[in-house]
């Protein structure tokens, strides 16, 4: 059930609400504005384009950066006055060199510091990087990296292996918790050779027939287009 750009709600201004959210991780780059031009740009060119309420104009996110936002679906919301962009994004979003806008917790809601809003599997990953690199102290995960393939590829079967024995005949509860521990163990082997999830995803997405060039085209962002 598509919807058409001319039921969409723009505001009395002109303007609509775009959401920018990475198509693979789910992470939430940033919100702008977008005016029914920026929006017919964003849908031709496949790069995320918005309007800038201060200057007036149009402006192609990325366009002095290089960060650009490669777009690959548009929806609208329920009642047409939001846009979501799924994009694949280049480099950080935030003009600011943060990856994404959100990295001020409301005092109020979120009582410990929260670096940057993401999914949890985005947090995982950043926490394993920020224990790779810190100097203090011993972690379990610090203790992993360091003893290399062999452990951690020891750690990877063994949890595997449980992971299995109670799919075979434990609770719901110990298959999740196995599981959950097979992933952890996972991340950790792709950090220890500098591999982001990200990447995971992106190969998932090849094998469901989908992605595969974006990826490319993000990596080159001085490429013409898009596609
Ligand atoms: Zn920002």
């Amino acid at each position: 059930m598509s919807i058409k750009q001319e039921d969409l709600k723009f505001d009395s201004a002109g303007l609509i609400p775009a959401i920018a959210q990475d198509w693979l991780t789910g992470e939430v780059r940033m919100m702008a504005w977008m005016d029914r031009a920026s929006l017919q740009a964003t849908l031709e060119t496949k790069r995320a384009t918005f309007f800038s309420r201060s200057r007036q104009r149009a402006w192609v996110k990325g366009e002095e950066s290089g960060n650009f936002l490669h777009v690959r679906d548009v929806y609208a919301d329920c009642d047409g006055d939001t846009i979501l962009v799924l994009c694949e994004p280049v480099g950080p979003s935030c003009h600011t060199g943060r990856r994404n806008c959100f990295f001020q917790p409301l005092a109020e809601s979120t009582p410990e510091e929260e670096p940057l809003a993401a999914p949890i599997l985005a947090r995982l990953e950043r926490i394993l990087i920020d224990r790779q690199s810190s100097t203090e102290g011993k972690s379990y995960t610090k203790s992993l990296l360091s003893a290399g393939p062999p452990k951690i590829g020891a750690k990877v079967r063994e949890e595997a292996d449980e992971f299995a024995r109670a799919l075979e005949g434990e609770t719901d509860d110990r298959v999740v918790e196995e599981a959950a521990d097979v992933l952890y163990h996972l991340l950790v082997g792709l950090r220890l050779r500098d591999q982001s999830v990200r990447r995971v995803f992106a190969a998932l997405g090849r094998r469901l027939g989908v992605g595969g060039h974006e990826e490319k085209a993000a990596r080159a962002p001085k490429a013409p287009k898009a596609e």
